[in-house]
């Protein structure tokens, strides 16, 4: 049998074109276009890369209202292979804890892949939670901030990962099934390509699950499956800026800087030298 990789992706608002809604606190959404997260690519770039090296079959799953097949229809674009829609109203609403729920038991019936990627985070909620969860119902280890697959032996049930740390590498040897969140920005996705794209509509490699597939208990998804509550939406006031802009050479601007940020009490003298002020 060949290698088997599912990739969780996430559609997202872009959130660079959202608005808020200072009375309710709450996203606008309406009229915001809709993209794959983009830590999301790294991990679909991932996995495309052992697809490159091993061979195998990369599909996607997403749990999504329906508008969600133009995000799959663009990594199917990328060379995935296949992707899997999971929707029903009944998953509507629901926070972290339902919706790596959903995923899991999706995935369990989908059969368990040999590796299953996920981004670090999305642009919308962020909160990161995702594939520790999906790791935590499927009972399989976990690694994060992976930025290269560097062996995979499914005959002998291994697979050897490298993990970006703030100041150096760490590698992992990992027993298959795994869940390996790549690190941000830790790839290049691959572009879209027509004739990937043209293969989406001629093929139509999209499987939909939805709760008549999966028979979860509707006290445990969507809404009424999420124990979280948002009690309260602030906004961090915007710093302001002064934007000064010195131009000149290397040295005299680091002097400007220094007596800058001492104007600003920012830095202050002490010895003889200069020290950040503790507030
Ligand atoms: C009380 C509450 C109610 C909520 N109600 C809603 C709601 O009505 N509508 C709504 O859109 N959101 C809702 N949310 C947000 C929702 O919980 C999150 O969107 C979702 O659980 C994913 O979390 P995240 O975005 O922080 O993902 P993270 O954990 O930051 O994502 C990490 C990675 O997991 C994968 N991933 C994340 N989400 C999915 C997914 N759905 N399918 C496949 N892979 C995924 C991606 O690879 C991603 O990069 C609610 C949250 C709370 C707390």
């Amino acid at each position: 049998m060949s290698l088997e990789m599912m990739v969780g992706i996430k559609w997202v608002p872009n959130t660079q074109n959202v608005r808020f809604d200072p009375k309710t606190g709450t996203l606008i959404r309406e009229g915001v276009p809709s993209i794959v997260n983009p830590a999301d690519l790294d991990a679909v770039e991932l996995a495309l890369k052992v697809k490159d090296t091993y061979g195998g079959r990369v599909r996607v799953i997403t749990m999504a209202p329906p508008s969600a097949v133009k995000g799959i229809e663009h990594v199917i674009g990328m060379g995935v292979d296949a992707g899997v829609l999971v929707t029903d109203r009944v998953f509507a609403g629901a926070d972290t804890l339902a919706t790596s729920y959903v995923l899991s038991q999706a995935i369990k019936k989908l059969g368990l892949p040999d590796l299953l990627f996920f981004g670090q985070e999305t642009i919308d909620s962020s909160t990161a939670h995702i594939p520790a969860q999906v790791a935590s119902w499927l009972d399989l280890p976990y690694v994060y901030y992976v930025d290269r697959v560097e062996e995979v032996n499914r005959e002998e049930g291994y697979a050897v990962v490298r993990r970006k740390l703030e100041d150096r590498y760490e590698w992992v040897r990992v027993e298959l099934p795994a869940v390996i969140a790549a690190a941000l920005k830790s790839q290049v996705p691959r572009p879209v390509r027509l004739s990937e794209k043209l293969r989406f509509h001629r093929d139509k490699p999209l499987q939909t699950l939805t709760n008549k597939d999966l028979g979860l208990d509707p006290r445990c998804v969507g809404l009424r499956g999420s124990p979280t509550i948002v009690a309260k939406v602030t906004w961090m006031p915007e710093v302001p800026r002064k934007r000064q802009v010195f131009k000149g050479d290397a040295r005299e601007a680091a002097r400007w800087l220094v007596k800058k940020l001492a104007e600003e009490g920012i830095l202050v003298r002490e010895d003889g030298r200069w020290r950040v002020r503790v507030a």
